[in-house]
C-alpha cells in the first residue's frame, strides 16, 4: 500500500474527468514541515500557531514568532503557507494569559475574541507573520469569525500593523492572502456577507460540528453523537462554498473531515477548491481523486 502511494509522489491531484483540488497539510510545528514535504503537499493549509504560545513560560515574542514562521516559509520555498493565528482558549490553555475559569470555554474567551480584546498581544502575532511574508508566500486566517464587524477590525488592526512597519523600515510582502475560518454556523449563515471581506475561507469542521449540533467537543460521554457527517454539517459546508465561489473566493476545509475519504466525491462536488489534511494522509487522498 506504502509502495503503491510513493509511486503518486509528482502527481496531480485530477480527477478522471479533470476536476483538480490543492492537497495541503495541517502542521503544529515547524518540525511538521518535513513530513509535510515528504507527502507532497501542495502548501501549508493550516499551520496552527498555537504551539509557540503552549510551549512558552510567557507569551512568545515578536523574534521568537517571526523566526518560526520565516522557517516554515522557507522551507515550503514559495508554496503558500497559511498561518491561523492564536486560536487559545477553550480546549487549549495558557497559564500566563491568566485566563478567567468558564462554565462555558467553548463559547467563551477564546481565539479572535482574545486577539480583539488585547490588540498588542495580537499585533505583535501580525507584526511576526507579515515580517515572514518576506520570505515565502505566506496566507494568514483567523479563528471563531461570528461577523462582518469583527473582520473589519481585524483588517484595521492590520493596516496599523503594516503602518507601523513601513515606519521601521521593514520588509514584507503586499501580497498576503487574508481569510477566515468558517466554524460557526453564523459564519454559514452570513457567508456571503464575509466573502466580500476576504480572499478565501477554510472550513473547520470540528469547531463547526461542535457548534451546529451543540455538542462539546471534548466531551467524550458525547462522541457516539458527535457525527462530522451530520446532513446539517455537510449543508453548512456546501452554503459555504456555494457563497465563496459566488464572490470570487476559493474555500478550503482543514477540519479532521477534510481526511475522510468517503467524503472526498461530495467535496469536489461542492468545487471545493483545498483540503488541508495530517500529512500522511495527502497520498491516500491523491489515491482517490485520482480514482473518481
Ligand atoms: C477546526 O475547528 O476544525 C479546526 C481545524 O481548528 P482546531 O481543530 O484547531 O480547533
Ligand atoms: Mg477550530
Amino acid at each position: 500500500q506504502r509502495e503503491l502511494l510513493e509511486t503518486l509522489k509528482g502527481k496531480e491531484n485530477v480527477t478522471r474527468s479533470g476536476q483538480k483540488i490543492n492537497l495541503y497539510a495541517n502542521i503544529a510545528n515547524v518540525s511538521d514541515v518535513g513530513a509535510a514535504l515528504r507527502n507532497d503537499a501542495g502548501g501549508i493549509g493550516l499551520f496552527r500557531s498555537e504551539f509557540l504560545y503552549l510551549e512558552n513560560e510567557t507569551y512568545p515574542t515578536e523574534e521568537q514568532q517571526f523566526a518560526a514562521y520565516r522557517q516554515v516559509a522557507e522551507m515550503m520555498a514559495g508554496k503558500r503557507v497559511i498561518i491561523r493565528t492564536l486560536d487559545i482558549g477553550a480546549d487549549k490553555q495558557v497559564g500566563y494569559f491568566n485566563l478567567e475559569k468558564e462554565d462555558n470555554p467553548a463559547m467563551g474567551f477564546r481565539a479572535i475574541r482574545i486577539c480583539l480584546t488585547r490588540p498588542e498581544l495580537f499585533k505583535t502575532q501580525l507584526r511576526a507573520i507579515f515580517r515572514a511574508s518576506a520570505y515565502g508566500q505566506i496566507a494568514i486566517m483567523f479563528p471563531m469569525i461570528i461577523s462582518v464587524s469583527e473582520v473589519r477590525r481585524i483588517k484595521e488592526i492590520m493596516d496599523e500593523v503594516k503602518i507601523g512597519l513601513r515606519a521601521d523600515g521593514i520588509a514584507f510582502s503586499n501580497q498576503i492572502e487574508t481569510g477566515i475560518m468558517i466554524e460557526t454556523p453564523a459564519a454559514v449563515m452570513i457567508s456571503r456577507e464575509l466573502a466580500k471581506e476576504v480572499d478565501f475561507f477554510s472550513v473547520g469542521t470540528n469547531d463547526l460540528t461542535q457548534y451546529t449540533l451543540a455538542i462539546d467537543r471534548q466531551n467524550r460521554n458525547l462522541d457516539s453523537f458527535y457525527d462530522s457527517h451530520h446532513p446539517a454539517v455537510l449543508s453548512m459546508i456546501q452554503m459555504a462554498a456555494e457563497n465563496a465561489h459566488a464572490e470570487g473566493k476559493w474555500i478550503g476545509i482543514c477540519g479532521e473531515l477534510a481526511a475522510d475519504l468517503s467524503l472526498t466525491e461530495r467535496f469536489l462536488q461542492m468545487n471545493i477548491d483545498e483540503l488541508s489534511v495530517a500529512p500522511g494522509m495527502i497520498l491516500p487522498l491523491r489515491k482517490k481523486i485520482r480514482e473518481l
